[in-house]
């Protein structure tokens, strides 16, 4: 599956805060009922129409939505349809609410997407039992969702999760003629270190690797993820290979500054990482995976050269490429 947007949260998921509820009524009078009861648990917004609710949308993403059936113009069937076919906001769990008690609309609702349906008039306690019930299935949804994209050991950003904001950004500079740089960094025998100290020290190297790592990366759309084994991976949005060498030999300084002895390595007398660094314009033609490929072929250059360091290279969709920067000599 190709994530095509960065995980989005409302309030809630991301700050554990009160959940944001959106009502969707024609009537006025019917969101101030809902108003009156959901208003001391939840934020509550409000929408008059379909149309009124997709412009709330661009601009929040609610927990869920209470949705009236019956409205002019976009109904709320058709509303639900058009949530639940779009990526961004088909998690947002759906109930619909309506004065209409015939077995085949709700069926309808149900079909349409909705977790529930509410058939008026209702019993405050009982509307409130029901929506609490999805909220919580939708936060235990959402923290799953967010689980399957860390890794476990370091609580940086996964491969799964690299994969696909790699993908994502390759389509949006290709779209918008930017620049856009991927580094791969291995730490330098770092075998001999689990040999030499054991698996538990091994890890907790790792964690601190990822830690300075993770510290240098405070630019909002960098991402850092742990590629796999004691490799990592950084995608750099609007950065070209100048840019990349020079975060590069900042994250190479910042890993040997943590100073963890390791008495093995033939590269120097503390934990170092070897880094490979790429740079292209998507909008120029290759693909993710080339310049992907295009850093490990850097990273594999860095270790030949002695490990240790940083080298980088321009990515060429016609397969010419710049001359290879060793940015250590520099
Ligand atoms: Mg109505």
């Amino acid at each position: 599956m190709i994530i095509d947007r960065e995980p989005e949260q409302s309030a809630h998921a991301r700050m554990g805060g009160r959940p944001l509820l959106l009502i969707v009524d024609d009537q006025p009078s019917n969101i101030q009922v809902l108003f009156s009861i959901f208003k001391d648990d939840y934020d509550v917004c409000m929408a008059l129409s379909g149309e009124a609710t997709f412009t709330f949308l661009e601009q929040r993403l609610p927990d869920l939505i209470l949705l009236d059936v019956v409205m002019p113009e976009v109904s709320g069937f058709d509303v639900c349809r058009r949530l639940k076919g779009s990526e961004r906001t088909a998690d947002i769990p759906v109930i619909f609410v309506t004065a209409n008690s015939d077995p085949e609309e709700e069926a309808r609702g149900l079909v349409a997407g909705a977790v529930d349906f509410i058939v008026k008039p209702f019993h405050a306690t009982v509307v409130k039992a029901r929506v609490n019930t999805q909220l919580t299935v939708k936060r235990q949804a959402d923290q799953l969702r967010a689980m399957a994209m860390v890794d476990g050991l370091t609580g940086v950003a996964n491969r799964r999760r690299f994969d696909a904001v790699l993908e994502i950004e390759w389509r949006r500079a290709a779209r918008e003629g930017g620049e856009l740089a991927v580094i791969m960094i291995d730490v330098d025998f770092f075998k001999r270190y689990n040999d030499r100290f054991g698996h538990l020290e091994g890890d907790n190297c790792l964690r601190q690797v990822a830690g300075a790592l993770q510290q240098r990366l405070t630019r909002s759309p960098d991402l850092l993820a742990r590629y796999g084994g004691e490799e990592f991976v950084c995608v750099l949005p609007a950065t070209g290979l100048n840019g990349a060498l020079i975060l590069s030999n900042e994250l190479e300084q910042r890993v040997r500054a943590l100073g963890l002895p390791h008495p093995d390595s033939e590269a120097a007398a503390v934990v170092t990482v070897s880094i490979g660094a790429a740079a292209g314009r998507p909008s120029e033609g290759g693909s993710a995976a080339a310049l992907l490929a295009n850093a490990d072929t850097q990273l594999y250059c860095a270790k030949q050269n002695g490990r240790a360091r940083v080298c980088g290279q321009n990515f060429s969709a016609q397969g010419q490429h710049g001359d290879p920067v060793d940015a250590a000599a520099n």
